[in-house]
């Protein structure tokens, strides 16, 4: 009996990650279902080639009607109902939600809903609605799992003891391509802030980590996945990105985990879990690695953490418009309409005249996103259009 996936995401850094997993253990994993934007038509039918999924979900219209003919004997669908059922498909056992920002939150709550195990990367589904996640998964008996690196490594940490002796949580963040930067913040160019210094990573992600949204989305990532208190939850600069987080016990025993950086052994423990598998990845040779350096975020030149914490402690709709503003702003700066600093000035502004309203279902959160970006387009137009 192999286990049964649906990849949201296919064509994305963590899809490729996904689909090398799946080549490893080809006794183990196969693909039953495949969804992705559609912007690479290319790869979508390689992908089919290789893994025979039994159907594919593009966003775009056009891309399904080139892959309809272009895979015949294969199911294409499209538009948002088309990845919902993609999600949902009866072949699947466990859903790989690699889909990037709150786009990914209605195929997550589809995929729990059907009653499917969840390989979460897409951390700002649980961003925007974490609690109604967590509470869909209780209701359903199905389990939320996490691909991201630190959050795989607090999942592990955490099997070392029980909920009431953990003390604190550590994220380790590598600190993104501008720890050391000095001069105009203003000029940094998009290549600049998407050269990561340790990891390689789709274009969001990147930026995010180089203004460390990533870090704060983590941080209430890691709120919603361990239910572990905010400020319950540290944050260190670690520039060799090996250890991957700490948990403390309350005896003052520190557990963390290392491997090499690279996301398929993350991706492999969200499709193993609660087994390991062997494999032949490449391994960490302790001898080899040199030091490894700690040192305190400076949360004045990066406020992104600090400003993650003043969403989750506003609570409701604050975490929800949090993430849509970064999203706006990112995307503004990727297309060179805004500079930088814009983007944590725009997540910053927002927030401090947000009124918070009730986040209680998943149209709720989806309205409460919304409402973020426009928020944010309304705030950005002037610069974008000058
Ligand atoms: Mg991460």
């Amino acid at each position: 009996m192999t286990l049964s996936l649906a990849l949201l995401g296919s064509t994305g850094s963590i899809g490729h990650s996904t689909l090398e997993v799946v080549r490893h253990h080809p006794e183990r994993l196969s693909i039953s279902t495949l969804a992705a934007r559609g912007s690479d038509v290319d790869a979508l039918v390689a992908q089919a080639r290789e893994f025979e999924p039994a159907l594919i979900a593009v966003h775009d219209e056009e891309a399904a009607r080139e892959l309809a003919t272009r895979l015949p004997g294969v199911e294409v669908v499209s538009g948002s109902e088309g990845v919902l059922a993609a999600a949902a498909h009866p072949d699947v056992d466990r859903v790989v939600a690699a889909m990037v920002g709150a786009a990914g939150l209605a195929p997550a709550w589809a995929a729990l809903d059907a009653g499917k195990d969840l390989a979460l990367a897409n951390k700002e589904a649980l961003v925007v609605a974490g609690p109604l996640l967590q509470g869909l998964a209780r209701r359903r008996g199905v389990e939320i799992v996490p691909i991201d690196s630190e959050h795989v490594a607090l999942h592990q940490a955490l099997r070392c003891g029980e909920p009431a002796e953990v003390r604190r949580l550590v994220l380790t963040a590598s600190g993104g391509p501008f720890r050391q930067r000095r001069g105009d913040w203003a000029e940094i160019t998009p290549a600049e802030a998407l050269a990561h210094p340790t990891w390689s990573m789709g274009r969001k992600i990147s930026i995010d980590s180089a203004t460390l949204m990533n870090k704060g989305l983590e941080l209430i990532e890691a709120h919603h996945l361990f239910d572990v208190a905010p400020d319950e939850i540290d944050v260190v600069v670690h520039p060799q990105s090996q250890v991957h987080s700490f948990v403390e016990y309350v005896d003052g025993s520190w557990i963390a985990q290392l491997s090499v950086n690279d996301m398929i052994f993350s991706v492999q423990y969200a499709l193993s879990f609660p087994d390991r598998w062997g494999n032949e990845f490449p391994r960490l040779d302790p001898a080899a690695m040199g030091s490894l350096d700690f040192e305190a975020l400076d949360g004045e030149r990066f406020p992104s953490v600090g400003l993650a914490r003043q969403a989750v402690a506003a609570g409701g709709s604050a975490p929800a418009v949090f993430n849509a503003v970064n999203e706006v702003a990112v995307y503004a700066f990727l297309d060179e309409a805004i500079p930088f600093p814009s983007i944590v000035d725009t997540v910053t502004r927002v927030l401090d005249d947000h009124q918070v309203g009730a986040v209680e279902s998943l149209e709720d959160a989806l309205n409460w996103d919304a409402w973020g970006r426009r928020r944010a387009r309304e705030m950005l137009a002037p610069r974008a259009g000058a």
